[in-house]
């Protein structure tokens, strides 16, 4: 019997993606799905105790003794409150005391940001630093600092959000009203459209990052435009923030190699140069599991 496993739960706002994982950070299987449209809170208990039992139906060898869960949106880990996510409405939820009797398990949760910054201490590139930047990179741009080894939060919970750090005033307009914000101009669908202007050709971040692997010099070009705003962004952070390393994740940053030349010629660029000189910037540990892995994160220690 195995009792080191972790029962993890990355709560996506579209999706649900459940894993027993060991407290290596090796994991054992997977099960996910995409939510229904309109979902409840009753949806989400429904698949996550549907999900547990598939896992352990499995693997009858694993007997979870915690379970981790990342949020996508507001929570309060102290409360165990889910507080609110946008996409779904969601809020008010008191996820882990509801949880904790259906599946009779010590829950931890955590913002899904806030647990990935975590993630990469206990499984990933920041075993040995205790000062670091988080920076994903997807269909949006969420960061997390994370300072004596706990993520900092801010006054009002929002912290680290450098997505509406503004890096070009010139270029396309964000949802929260500025124009050029990283996340305007640097995430997945940012890039889509990007290119769209440049060539007229409508194709997905992924499909130019193919297209800039096979040597197309527009795509080439979009990507390390992307790569340049996303190291100023990290350096105007060092300027005030002055951390150790700035870690990068999310799935733009599968194609960190064609920006990372880029990204670090920005940051020297933009950041205050003498004291952030020895600051480093890295690819995420975590690779395709960065969520699942941070809701194992969380039970680590516990
Ligand atoms: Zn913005």
């Amino acid at each position: 019997m195995k009792n080191n496993v972790i029962f993890a739960c990355d709560i996506g706002g579209s999706k649900l993606l459940c894993g027993f994982v060991d407290d290596n950070g090796k994991i054992i299987d997977t099960q996910k799905a995409i939510f229904p449209q309109n979902y409840t809170i009753e949806t989400i208990e429904e698949y996550i105790i549907d999900f547990y039992n598939k896992l352990k139906l499995r693997n009858p060898e694993c007997s979870p003794y915690v379970c981790g869960m990342t949020i996508p949106g507001l929570a309060d880990a102290k409360k165990g409150m889910w507080v609110y996510a946008c996409f779904s409405g969601i809020g008010n939820y008191p996820i882990v005391e509801r949880m904790g009797k259906k599946l009779q398990l010590p829950i931890y949760i955590e913002n899904d940001v806030n647990a990935c910054a975590l993630a990469e201490k206990v499984y990933g590139v920041c075993n040995d630093c205790e000062n670091y930047f988080w920076m994903t990179v997807s269909n949006g741009v969420g960061g997390a600092i994370v300072i004596n080894g706990e993520v900092y939060g801010g006054a009002f919970g929002g912290a680290g959000e450098i997505g509406h750090v503004v890096v070009d005033e010139n270029s396309l307009i964000c949802p929260c009203g500025h124009h050029g914000c990283v996340e305007a101009v640097a995430a997945g669908p940012a890039i889509s459209t990007r290119y769209e202007m440049m060539t007229g050709k409508k194709m997905t971040s992924a499909e130019i990052s193919l297209l800039a692997r096979n040597g197309e010099k527009d795509a080439i070009e979009i990507f390390e435009k992307t790569g340049e705003y996303i190291g100023k962004a990290l350096g105007k952070a060092a300027s005030f923030l002055n951390l150790e390393r700035y870690v990068l994740g999310g799935g733009v940053m599968q194609s960190f190699d064609l920006m990372e030349y880029k990204i670090n010629e920005a940051f020297r660029k933009e950041a205050f140069a003498s004291p952030n000189k020895d600051a480093v910037i890295v690819q995420t540990g975590l690779k395709y599991e960065a969520g699942l892995l941070g809701a194992a994160a969380l039970t680590y220690n516990k």
